[in-house]
C-alpha cells in the first residue's frame, strides 16, 4: 500500500468526510475489486459487478429511508443544482403555482430556476436577517403543486428541525442533511441530495420520487432531463457515475450497520451538543444562528473579536484540523459535523477552543 500522509480532522462543507473504512475499502476496490482483477474505474455500467452494486445501493436508499415501491430511487449526474431546474421542469405546469420557501443561497437558487417553467410563490424568506432563521409564519397555498425547501442550510448553518404540515407534498433539497435522522418519508414528493456531503463523493446526486406524479404537466422534455427515462432506464440510460455510486452504497452499508437513522441521530446531536455548549460558553466565539434552528450539520459561529480569526484558524490548523473557516457570506467559522464525523475530532475541536480561550481570553 501506498504510505499516507498524517491524516486530518476535516470540517469541510463539501466535498467532505466519509468514514476512514469506506475510504478503505474504496481505494482497495480501485486496485481489484471484489477479486474480479479488474478495478471498479474499469468495469462496465452493464457488468454483473457492478449490477449488484446498483441493486445494493438502492435497496439500502429503500431501506434506510422507508421508500416504498411508489418512490422511484435514482442516480443521476449533474450536481444538486441541477435538480432546482429538473423538479419544477418535470412537475410544474406553466400556469401552476410552487410554493418556496427561501432559507438561503440554496433555496434562492432553486426559486431562481423554477420561475423559468411556472409561478413561484416564495411564501416565507429569512433573506432580511442574512438567513439566521428559519421562517415559522407561513401558509402553504392548498393550490400550489408542490411545497419546495432546503432542509439544512449548509452555509448559514440553519436547519429545520420538524417539517411543515401542509395538503401539498414537500420537495426538499436534502444535500447537507441526508439520511442524518429520522423522517416521514411520506411527507415527500421528491428527496434530491448532492452525494458530496453526507452520502458520498461529488459525481451522484441521489433523486427519490413518487412515480405517480411523473409526466402530469405533459411538457416536451429532453430525454435526459425527464426522470421517467432514468425509472424506465433504471438510472442506467447513459453511464451513470459508477464509482461514485460505489462508494455512496458503501457509505450507506455503514450507516445501516451503524443502526441506520436512529443510531445516527443520537451520535449526530451528540457531537453538535458538545460544539454549541463550547460556542455557548466560550467568552471568545458566538454563535450566528437562532438556537432553536441550529444545524446538527454544519456550525457557524464567529471570533467575538474579529482579529482572532487568523489566530484560531492557525490553532486549528497545528492541531491538524482543516476545513473551518466559514462561508464569506457568514465569515467568522463553519464546522460541518456530517454523518462520518467522529464525536473525538469534535472534541478536539473543543479542546482548541477552550485551549484558544485561555491563551487569548
Ligand atoms: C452543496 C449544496 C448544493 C449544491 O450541490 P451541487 O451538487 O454542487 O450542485 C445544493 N443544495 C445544498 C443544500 C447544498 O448543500
Amino acid at each position: 500500500m501506498v504510505e499516507t500522509t498524517i491524516k486530518k480532522h476535516n470540517f469541510s462543507a463539501g466535498p467532505a468526510i466519509l468514514p476512514q473504512s469506506v475510504f478503505e475499502e474504496a481505494a482497495q476496490a480501485v486496485l481489484d475489486f471484489n477479486g474480479s482483477g479488474l478495478s471498479i474505474l474499469e468495469i462496465s455500467h452493464r457488468s454483473k459487478n457492478f449490477d449488484a452494486v446498483a441493486i445494493e445501493a438502492e435497496a439500502l436508499v429503500r431501506k434506510i429511508g422507508g421508500f416504498d415501491d411508489s418512490y422511484a430511487v435514482l442516480f443521476l449526474s449533474g450536481g444538486a443544482s441541477s435538480q432546482f431546474f429538473m423538479a419544477p421542469m418535470n412537475l410544474l405546469g406553466e400556469n401552476e403555482k410552487a410554493a418556496y420557501l427561501d432559507t438561503g443561497s440554496w433555496s434562492s437558487k432553486a426559486i431562481k430556476e423554477a420561475k423559468l417553467y411556472g409561478n413561484v410563490d416564495v411564501i416565507a424568506s429569512s433573506k432580511a436577517d442574512n438567513y439566521t432563521h428559519i421562517p415559522k409564519k407561513f401558509q402553504v397555498p392548498d393550490d400550489a403543486v408542490y411545497l419546495h425547501l432546503t432542509s439544512n442550510n449548509t452555509i448559514f448553518g440553519t436547519q429545520y428541525h420538524e417539517f411543515p404540515e401542509t395538503k401539498v407534498p414537500i420537495i426538499a433539497d436534502m444535500s447537507s442533511d441526508m439520511f442524518s435522522r429520522p423522517f416521514d418519508a411520506n411527507k415527500f414528493g421528491l428527496i434530491y441530495a448532492g452525494a458530496q456531503k453526507n452520502l458520498g463523493p461529488a459525481g451522484v446526486t441521489l433523486v427519490i420520487v413518487k412515480k405517480d406524479w411523473l409526466g402530469r404537466t405533459g411538457r416536451k422534455l429532453p430525454s435526459m432531463l425527464d426522470y421517467r427515462t432514468h425509472v424506465d432506464g433504471g438510472s442506467m440510460y447513459n453511464t451513470p457515475p459508477v464509482f461514485p455510486i460505489y462508494v455512496l452504497m458503501l457509505t450507506l452499508r455503514w450507516l445501516k450497520n451503524l443502526g441506520g437513522l436512529t443510531a445516527i441521530e443520537k451520535h449526530n446531536q451528540a457531537k453538535a451538543k458538545i460544539l454549541y455548549d463550547e460556542i455557548d460558553s466560550n467568552p471568545l466565539f458566538k454563535g450566528t444562528v437562532a438556537k432553536e434552528d441550529r444545524s446538527l450539520m454544519n456550525v457557524c459561529f464567529l471570533p467575538v473579536n474579529p482579529d482572532h480569526e487568523a489566530l484560531f484558524l492557525d490553532a486549528c490548523k497545528k492541531a491538524e484540523i482543516s476545513g473551518v473557516k466559514g462561508h464569506r457570506s457568514v465569515g467568522g467559522f463553519r464546522a460541518s459535523i456530517y454523518n462520518a464525523m467522529p464525536q473525538d475530532s469534535v472534541q478536539l475541536l473543543v479542546d482548541v477552543m477552550q485551549d484558544f480561550a485561555v491563551k487569548h481570553g
